[in-house]
């Protein structure tokens, strides 16, 4: 038996939590791999490493120093040490560190050096081995993970580790220029490692019992998630439940590796398990879980017979394409199509841009756009077999008096996804929730 941990950030928070990761780590042998992120936050308001390295970073482009931001970092590592009472030399791995960054000027490579840190000193603290991200995990140019290099140099190392910390979150090039995953992307390093070590369970600890059926910063307490298939899982937390990484599915799908959520702090909870679609058993629940996001445009076209017009959506992609903008969603109806596109994508002046040329492309009857626009997620695998599903979820809208800006069925019938104004997301994610998930009293 195999075991590949991964721990985040507020199990890597302090001297005190790293010795509650060994303590986990060491009360079961099969736990042979351990995947570690930077420190993250210790109280509310406080700093996770990562967002003080990216601060340090454009420090380093302004002046060619790394700064104040930096000396926060230097001391956060150097408490560390002392609280474990480890006999290593920090200053001189963080002098080494700090030269480095101002050296390299890369903001990749800056805000890599937080998980490099935590994982030298949890090889430190369990005795093991530390495997450098850098030499492993593989990027293309464009910085995608090639997967099978990954996973055959992982496979190779392994071969001649028992066990070992692999620092998460990065990797590099194969100029050997360091190179991050999105934000939260130690999960995807979890992942991979997992894969490459043909191990029979994935464990994702962090500060939550498990997967929650909605994000418990807004609704309190949300009922917690036994069971979950990798694609629920992927719409999920694609759509806003950040507790995994999107993309940590597609390293352990190909091997059938069950993925176990775990509480740091609570390890003895059960947790959530994520297991392929095939070996999911249906419960009697309808919904699985609610997630939801704000921040989106939504591009509203409507023309008569758009239908029979061949070729009328290609023209629309086409615009989108030529200015690099990616969209979430496309409801259709007979002579409407929206576009659902995050407004992070849309920099100043391409949406007009994208407007005037798809009225060049198409000359739509109308065309309207909607801003701060929210997408609230409902899914599970249970929707297909019910009737009714989206009648109690667009009663539960309705009574909580919030005007519908758009649906979208996914054609799996594995979501249904409506788009609110921003101001409502909160109390519709609310009202939503609580008609599927009645509490008790
Ligand atoms: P880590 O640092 O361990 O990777 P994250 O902060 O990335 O942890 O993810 C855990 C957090 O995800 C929780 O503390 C919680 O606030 C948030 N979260 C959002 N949606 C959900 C959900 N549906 N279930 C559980 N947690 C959720
Ligand atoms: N430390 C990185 C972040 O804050 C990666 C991670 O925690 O998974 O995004
Ligand atoms: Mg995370």
């Amino acid at each position: 038996m195999i075991k590949v941990c991964k721990f985040g950030g507020t199990s890597m928070a302090d001297g005190i939590t790293m010795r509650r990761v060994a303590k986990i780590v060491e009360s079961d042998p099969s736990r042979r791999y351990v995947v570690v992120s930077a420190p993250g936050k210790r109280f509310s308001g406080d700093s996770k490493i990562t967002d003080l390295l990216y601060e340090t970073d454009r420090c380093v482009r302004e002046t060619g120093k790394c700064g104040e931001e930096f000396e926060k970092v230097r001391e956060r590592f150097r408490a560390i040490v002392r609280e474990l009472g480890l006999d290593f030399d920090v200053e001189t791995l963080l002098r080494e560190t700090k030269e480095e960054i101002e050296r390299e000027k890369s903001t990749e490579f800056t805000a890599s050096r937080g998980e490099y840190l935590s994982g030298r000193l949890m090889a430190e603290l369990l005795g093991i081995p530390f495997l450098d991200a850098r030499e492993y995990v593989k990027f293309d140019e464009g910085g995608r993970l090639l997967e099978k290099r990954t996973f055959s140099l992982l496979a190779s190392a392994l071969k001649n580790n028992e066990r070992a910390v692999l620092a998460g979150f990065y990797g590099a090039d194969e100029q050997g220029k360091v190179r991050t995953f999105s934000r939260g992307g130690s999960d995807i390093s979890g992942a991979v490692l997992a894969r490459a070590a043909g191990a029979d369970l994935y464990e994702n600890w962090t500060d939550v019992s498990g997967f929650l059926a909605c994000d418990p910063r807004v609704v309190d307490n949300p009922a917690p998630i036994r069971a979950l298939s990798y694609r629920e899982l992927r719409e999920l937390s694609y759509m806003g439940a950040n507790v995994l990484h999107s993309e940590s599915i597609f390293p352990v799908r190909e091997a059938n590796i069950p993925i176990r959520i775990k509480n740091t702090f609570r390890p003895d909870d059960e947790g959530t398990e994520i297991l392929p679609s095939s070996e999911y058993r249906f419960g009697e629940k309808i919904v699985t879980g609610i997630a939801g996001k704000k921040d989106f445009t939504v591009v509203f076209v409507e023309k008569s017979l758009m239908n029979q017009e061949i070729g009328f959506a290609r023209k629309i992609l086409t615009v989108l394409e030529r200015h690099a903008v990616s969209f979430e969603h496309m409801p259709t109806g007979i002579d409407t199509m929206s576009f659902v596109i995050d407004s992070n994508e849309l920099r100043e002046g391409v949406l007009e841009a994208v407007l005037r040329e798809i009225e060049e492309a198409v000359h739509p009857d109308q065309m309207r756009v909607f801003d701060d626009v929210a997408l609230i997620a409902v899914v599970g695998h249970g929707m297909s077999r019910n009737v009714g599903t989206s009648a109690r979820l667009f009663q539960a809208i309705a009574r909580a008096g919030v005007n519908v800006r758009m649906i979208d069925q996914g054609s799996s019938e594995l979501n249904i996804i409506v788009g609110v104004d921003n101001e409502n997301y909160e109390r519709t994610l609310r009202a939503v929730y609580e008609a599927f998930f009645p509490s008790e009293t």
